[in-house]
C-alpha cells in the first residue's frame, strides 16, 4: 500500500503566503530586465513527465521524454532573426544568459587555445567568472561614458598583443545602460590589424531577442560578424524558468563533438541532464507572437521608454538612455524608491527598463514617487545609518 503523502495545514499555508508574496513583488517592480506578461497555462500538463533534454538538440538519443523537436525550431528562429548561414548554424536552449555565454566563449577557447579574450569594462559579471573557468588570458577594454566598448583602447590594446588569436566578448545591450558594441567595427579592426584567428561572440543576453527590430539597424549579428550570439529567455520574452539560447556556427561545433554512447547523442553542450521545458516555453511563446509579434513588443517598449524619459524631463530630471534601448537611465534614485521598485543601482545612476508590460501607469506612479521624495533627505538619512 502506498503512503498518502500530502502537507500539514501549516506547509500548506506557508505556501500560500510565498504565493502572495511573489505576486506582490512582481507587481512592483521596474528594474530588472524580466518580463511577466506570460501566460503558459496551456502547457500545464507537460509539468507532470520527467522531461529531459539531455544530449544534442540536433542529433536524437537514446532517451525520449524530451523536447528535442521544438529546441530545434527555436534555434531556427534565433539562427534566422540573427542572420546565420542557413546551412550552418547550431544551437541550444541553455540555462540562461551566463551559460550561453560560457559556451561561446568555450567554443572560442577550443578553436583558438592560445587566444586573449578582450572585453569592455561594461560587460556583464557572469563573463569575468566564465573567463576564469575557462582559464583564458584576458585584459580589459575602456568603455565610453554611455557604456559603448571604446573601439580606440581596443585597437590599442590588441595591437599591442597581435602575436596571439583575439577572442572579443561584445555585448549587444550591457546590464546598466543597455549599449551595444558595434560588431562590425570590433571585426574591421580585427580585419585592419590583420588578425586572421580570430572569434568575436555576441552577448546579446538583453537585447538580442529585439535587436533585429532595430531601425535605424544596430551591428550585432552573424553577417555583421559574430561567430556565436547569447540570448535570455526570460528577459524580453518571459518565463517561468531562467532560461536562453546560445547560436553558433555548426561548423565550429562540429570541431569540438564528442560522441557518448551512454546517452545516444554527442556530448556538444555544458550540462547533462537539460530542462526539456524551457524550450517549450520559447516554442510557445514564439509561436503566439512570431516576428512581427515581437517586433510589436519591442515597439511598445520602446513607446514606453520614451514615455518614461519625457515625464521625468518634465519633473526636471536628467534621464536619459542608448539608441534603440528600453532602458532609461537616471541619477540615482533615493534610497526610498530604489527599495520599493527594486531599481539596480551601480555607482551614480539607476535605471528603469520598459520591458513589455510595464504600463505608463506605474510609470505615472514612479514619477510622482520620485517628484514627491526629497534627494537631499534621503542622503542625511543614508548617511545616519
Ligand atoms: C542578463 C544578462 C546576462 C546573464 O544572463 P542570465 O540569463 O541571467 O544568466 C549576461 N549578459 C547580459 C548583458 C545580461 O543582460
Amino acid at each position: 500500500m502506498s503512503i498518502k503523502k500530502r502537507l500539514s495545514p501549516k506547509d500548506s499555508e506557508r505556501l500560500q503566503i510565498l504565493r502572495k508574496d511573489i505576486a506582490q513583488a512582481r507587481d512592483t517592480f521596474l528594474g530588472y530586465p524580466v518580463s511577466k506578461d506570460f501566460d503558459y497555462s496551456e502547457l500545464n500538463d507537460f509539468l507532470k513527465y520527467p522531461i529531459n533534454n539531455l544530449g544534442d538538440p540536433f542529433e536524437d538519443g537514446t532517451y525520449k521524454v524530451q523536447t528535442h523537436e521544438m529546441e530545434r525550431e527555436v534555434v531556427g528562429f534565433f539562427a534566422r532573426l540573427f542572420r546565420a548561414h542557413p546551412n550552418d548554424y547550431w544551437g541550444y536552449v541553455t540555462n540562461g544568459g551566463s551559460e550561453s555565454n560560457l559556451y561561446g566563449l568555450y567554443l572560442a577557447r577550443e578553436l583558438y587555445p592560445n587566444a586573449m579574450v578582450y572585453y569592455s569594462e561594461s560587460t556583464h559579471y557572469s563573463v569575468r567568472k566564465n573567463i576564469h573557468l575557462l582559464d583564458i588570458p584576458s585584459i580589459v577594454i575602456r568603455a565610453q561614458e554611455n557604456g559603448e566598448m571604446d573601439y580606440e583602447d581596443f585597437e590599442n590594446t590588441v595591437k599591442l598583443n597581435r602575436h596571439k588569436p583575439a577572442i572579443v566578448l561584445a555585448t549587444f545591450g550591457t546590464t546598466m545602460k543597455e549599449a551595444k558594441d558595434d560588431v562590425s567595427k570590433i571585426k574591421g579592426i580585427l580585419k585592419r590589424l590583420a588578425i586572421q584567428n580570430h572569434y568575436i561572440h555576441c552577448d546579446a543576453a538583453l537585447s538580442g531577442t529585439y535587436g533585429a527590430f532595430m531601425e535605424p539597424c544596430l551591428p550585432f549579428d552573424f553577417k555583421d560578424g559574430a561567430d556565436s550570439i547569447s540570448i535570455s529567455g526570460h528577459k524580453f520574452i518571459g518565463s517561468p524558468i531562467p532560461t536562453g539560447v546560445i547560436i553558433t556556427k555548426r561548423s565550429n561545433r562540429d570541431r569540438i563533438a564528442k560522441g557518448v554512447s551512454y546517452i545516444g547523442s554527442l556530448d556538444t553542450t555544458i550540462t547533462g541532464s537539460r530542462n526539456g521545458h524551457s524550450p517549450l516555453f520559447l516554442w510557445y511563446a514564439l509561436k503566439q507572437l512570431g516576428e512581427e509579434g515581437l517586433r510589436a513588443r519591442f515597439k511598445d517598449c520602446l513607446d514606453t521608454a520614451q514615455y518614461c524619459m519625457d515625464q521625468l524631463h518634465n519633473i526636471g530630471i536628467a534621464a536619459w538612455r542608448n539608441p534603440g534601448a528600453i532602458t532609461v537611465i537616471l541619477p540615482k534614485t533615493p534610497l526610498e524608491i530604489k527599495l520599493k521598485w527594486q531599481l539596480a543601482t551601480e555607482d551614480d545612476i539607476s535605471h528603469i527598463i520598459c520591458m513589455p508590460n510595464v504600463s505608463k501607469a506605474q510609470i505615472d506612479e514612479f514619477v510622482h514617487d520620485m517628484k514627491n521624495t526629497s534627494p537631499v533627505e534621503e542622503e542625511a538619512f543614508e548617511f545616519e545609518f
